[in-house]
């Protein structure tokens, strides 16, 4: 790469600093969705102070949207000097709740040992600081450029990304004919691309019985045991034919290459007693038993095919099995995403990240989805990768921390893709 370039961001070390604090210091929280107009605003002032042409879209009457937490985006645009393709940085503004367990404060964005730590510091406000970075640096050392250089901040992305890429994809954001390559600088590490992810299926499953007094459990029919009946044939049947799957994805970790399922909660019976409450149950015979299941495959299989093969094993329990009812609710559904090794903007950053860092990237794909299935479904823009510094692992956890030669060397390799994308000539 450009040794100006290159240096541009190394000088640029201590704005990169400050600026990642200052965005871990705006408590992003989502759920429920709070201060995204406060993010929204202060990447809005610093992307006009670098002439970047700036809109805030409210994503009105999204899942979430109120007046007390309303889902405010950003898209930023900076055109070049003559015409070319537009390549456009996207970053989630959410954080996910802080959890037990820290040792720094979550909003403080503390340093220590070249980390800086902070709820979303991986997860994503050092990408999104590394990504505009990269841009400014850019500018100032070819401000003749070609095309043009979007950054946004959405709202969302960890509760579905329906308030923020998804919306603005309807809205036309994400056309191919105004955006050309989109890399979304989620924490995959900085010599891997991320080229997509699998799908997942989440339903509610309940099964019905009869209320009856506990000590006549054959006056009612008990639901709970029903469940039971449905866990069993998931032992039996559903999860030796998942694990018999394997995907030519590269999903990362090696275990999530097979379709994968799990049962987040399961209820049945009288509602768990308040804490504290020292009274004994009565004794009923539950009516009702619920699970969730949050089934994620792969992209050799189909939507239809997972819905069915567990809708399968439900009705041949009500065929084989007296008294057996069901109902099963759908709650969201995402489709997998891949981008293909030889699309442009894959070709370009695995380019520079050779360049960068001496050696050929690490191709992986997500376990769970991001904000590329909306890119992708919504916006049908298929040149899309994540890349973005920091580990994967770290994302959710106490102590989340961001290495600060990672962003650094990532907004290298992404000045180096601007380079090989917006330069003529
Ligand atoms: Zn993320």
């Amino acid at each position: 790469m450009n040794t100006q370039l290159s240096q541009a961001i190394q000088n640029k070390r201590d704005d990169l600093i400050a600026l990642t604090q200052d965005l871990i210091r705006i408590p992003t929280l989502n759920p429920p969705g709070t201060d995204y107009r406060g993010i929204c605003e202060y990447l809005d002032k610093r992307l006009r102070t670098h002439d970047f042409e700036t809109e805030l879209i409210r994503a009105t009457g999204t899942p979430g949207d109120s007046d007390k937490y309303p889902r405010w985006n950003i898209i930023a645009r900076r055109t070049g000097k003559v015409a070319g393709d537009c390549v456009h940085f996207n970053s989630h503004t959410d954080v996910v709740e802080v959890g037990a367990g820290w040792t720094f404060d979550p909003f403080g964005g503390d340093i220590a040992d070249g980390r800086i730590y902070g709820r979303g510091a991986c997860d994503m406000k050092g990408g999104l600081a590394a990504s505009i970075i990269a841009a400014e640096a850019f500018i100032e050392t070819h401000p003749d450029y070609a095309g043009a250089i979007e950054i946004s901040g959405t709202a969302d992305e960890e509760t579905g990304g329906y308030g923020g890429v998804a919306y603005l994809a309807e809205q036309g954001y994400f056309n191919p004919s105004r955006v050309q390559h989109v890399i979304i600088p989620e924490p995959l590490n900085k010599d891997r691309i991320c080229l997509g992810h699998r799908g997942g299926w989440w339903a509610e499953i309940e099964t019905k019985g009869e209320i009856a007094h506990g000590a006549m459990p054959f006056l009612g029919d008990c639901a709970v045991r029903h469940m039971g009946a449905v866990l069993q044939e998931f032992e039996d049947k559903l999860f030796p034919a998942m694990a018999a799957r394997y995907t030519d994805m590269p999903v990362v970790p090696e275990g999530a290459r097979q379709s994968t399922m799990n049962i987040n909660s399961i209820h049945g019976g009288e509602p768990e007693p308040e804490e504290g409450f020292t009274g004994l149950q009565a004794h009923c015979v539950p009516d009702s038993c619920r699970i969730v299941i949050d089934r994620r495959f792969l992209i050799e299989e189909t939507l239809d095919q997972v819905r069915d093969e567990v809708t399968g094993l439900l009705e041949g329990l009500r065929a084989t099995r007296a008294n057996f009812d069901f109902e099963l609710t759908e709650r969201n559904s995402v489709l997998p995403s891949m981008t293909d090794r030889d699309a442009p903007v894959v070709q370009t950053v695995a380019g520079a990240i050779e360049k960068v860092m001496g050696k050929a990237p690490e191709y992986v794909a997500s376990p769970g989805s991001y904000d590329q299935k909306h890119i992708d479904r919504i916006g049908t823009l298929k040149n899309c990768i994540a890349y973005g510094p920091g580990v994967l692992e770290l994302a959710h956890k106490p102590d989340e921390w961001i290495g600060i030669d990672d962003m650094i060397d990532s907004a290298m390799v992404m000045g180096a893709a601007l380079e090989s994308l917006l330069l003529k000539g």
